[in-house]
């Protein structure tokens, strides 16, 4: 198959919801559809169970299965699908923000009981930073939830997003009958407990012919009527390049433990979702049908094992075609590694990858040359954008607590570091060190591992700091006033970047009006 064809095959993509909306329970059913597996129950769900916080090897045990479901690839319909995971528990936030930076679409999942929350809010925000087009899927129809129209509302007024309904609920809760597509203007009808892996749809060229009435009753029918001459007033047809554009989220209804709305989802999915896209090596637009390999590592999972210090390099194929066995250069490094252990994730399982193609994801085996977004290429320069690191919402002081495994404790910082873990902070004045983190379980993590795998024992002390602050200006001269003028502040993240650190967000406020030609940035890229 020509490289072309491999890459239109192709769709990478990632769900994303708030805790407990229905992701875990979404991917089994399209896993079921792709014959990945066999029966539901099978996908176990990457949540870290609060209550196994103090008991590590639970933890651990649970980010191994985070890891088997890191990427679950499968074939469907003639294309080639790569499902990434994205941790739910928001103390892994950042691992979520990373892997939306390897996919070309975002799927996600509502509550229609609950609506749009936090978390979604947060991702969403990642999505636009890069214009991911995005599917709303609104689950749990089977529950009493709230109108349809206002969930509509919800989604454009919290999650800055223009929607547009591709299909629409008939009834809800225990009443609830099914969903009419908008799309391919069919009827579907509801049955709990669904674990078919066909609907039946019925065809209603007419939404007016009395034939609705015979599958969902006069009152019903008459409703939907009303609902779909609004909602085509108010719609039309789906504008797929402003899909594309990120500008506008085709929404989907159903229920995903009833193996609902599903497969009608699936398949819209397939039809409009993109197939791997250009990205910017540096300054250079790269296509997937440039002939070179290059690709990118947005994800690190190391081996908990002291004995066997080694790691997955999670790395997204952007271009050309890899070959396992190859030479290729890494060009953070600048040199030439040879890749001869290499998986790919299909579903449950891991196995030897020979070649594989740009959407793809493979597992490289790593034994500490990789970093998040080392870039590597068949012998071009420069590294993929959009990877950044995004400011982290608490901070702590590293204190070494046995000067004589100080060694230790910097190996051990600098490769969690790299692994993504937690991101860590040098002052330009003395030797504090802040770490920062997205959630408090990241602190209990990093303490965990410098003990177990680097022998260091570590202490966090509270600081008082709102953000880290990526800065720079056009001026060279104002910059370097405000760095010697706020010397104290001034610090360095893992590629030497400036970085002020902001003590609260007042006198962040007040620092920006009282230096207006320097900017502040809460991402590392900018
Ligand atoms: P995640 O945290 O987003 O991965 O959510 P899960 O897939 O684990 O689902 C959370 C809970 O919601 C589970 O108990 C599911 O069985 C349930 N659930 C998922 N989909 C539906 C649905 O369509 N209707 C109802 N009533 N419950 C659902």
């Amino acid at each position: 198959m020509s490289l072309a064809k491999e890459i239109e095959k192709r769709r990478t993509f990632g769900i994303i919801s708030h805790p407990d909306a229905g992701k875990t329970t979404l991917t089994e059913k399209l896993l079921l559809f792709g014959g990945a597996i066999q029966k539901a129950g099978a996908v176990k769900s990457n949540k870290i169970d609060m209550h196994a916080r103090s008991d590590w090897m639970e933890i651990e045990k649970q980010r191994g299965i985070s890891v088997a479901t890191s990427v679950m690839a499968f074939e469907y319909e003639g294309s080639k699908i790569n499902l990434l995971d994205t941790p739910g528990h928001q103390d892994f936030a950042e691992d979520t923000y990373r892997t939306l930076t390897a996919v070309d679409s975002v799927i996600m999942v509502i509550d229609c009981v609950k609506g749009v929350e936090i978390q979604t809010e947060k991702l969403m925000e990642v999505c636009r930073m890069r214009n991911t087009p995005v599917i709303s899927f609104i689950n749990k129809l089977d529950r009493e939830g709230r109108d349809p129209y206002d969930l509509l509302d919800d989604i454009e007024g919290k999650l800055g997003i223009n929607v547009h309904p591709l299909s629409w609920p008939i009834g809800m809760g225990k009443d609830f009958r099914g969903v009419y597509s908008l799309y391919d203007k069919s009827l579907r009808l509801f049955k709990a407990g669904g674990q078919q892996l066909h609907e039946e749809a019925f065809k209603f060229a007419d939404i007016n012919s009395p034939e609705l009435e015979k599958y969902v009753g006069e009152s019903y029918a008459a409703q939907l009527r009303e609902d779909v001459e609004m909602l085509d007033d108010l719609y039309g047809p789906l504008d797929v390049e402003a899909y594309l554009n990120g500008d506008v989220a085709p929404v989907f209804f159903g229920s995903a433990v009833n193996n609902f709305g599903v497969k009608e989802l699936l398949d819209t999915f397939l039809k409009i979702s993109p197939a791997p896209k250009s990205r910017f090596l540096d300054e250079t637009k790269i296509t997937p049908e440039h002939k070179e390999f290059t690709g990118f590592v947005f994800k690190i999972h190391a081996n908990m094992d002291p004995k066997h210090r080694n790691r997955i390099a999670f790395l997204r194929i952007c271009s050309g075609k890899f070959e396992r066995g190859s030479n290729y250069y890494h060009t953070r490094q600048e040199k030439k590694f040879r890749i001869s252990q290499a998986t790919a994730f299909m579903a449950q399982d891991k196995e030897t990858v020979d070649e594989a193609y740009p959407g793809d994801i493979i597992g490289l085996y790593d034994t500490g040359n990789f970093k998040i977004g080392d870039t590597l290429t068949e012998g071009e320069k420069g590294m993929y954008r959009g990877i950044p690191s995004f400011s982290p919402e608490i901070f702590r002081e590293v204190i070494n607590k046995d000067a004589m495994k100080t060694k230790q404790l910097e190996k051990g910082l600098n490769q969690l570091m790299d692994e993504g873990v937690a991101q860590l902070f040098n002052f330009e004045l003395g030797s504090r060190k802040a770490v920062g983190v997205v959630g408090q379980l990241q602190f209990e993590v990093i303490q965990y591992r410098l003990k177990n795998e680097y022998g260091a024992t570590v202490d966090f002390a509270p600081m008082q700091l709102y953000k880290a602050c990526w800065i720079s200006s056009n001026d060279q001269k104002k910059l370097n006033e405000f760095i010697s003028s706020k010397q104290r502040h001034i610090a360095r993240d893992k590629d030497n970047k400036l970085v002020f650190m902001a003590e609260s967000k007042a006198w962040l406020q007040m620092v920006q009006d009282n230096f207006p030609d320097i900017e502040f940035h809460f991402t590392s890229e900018f």
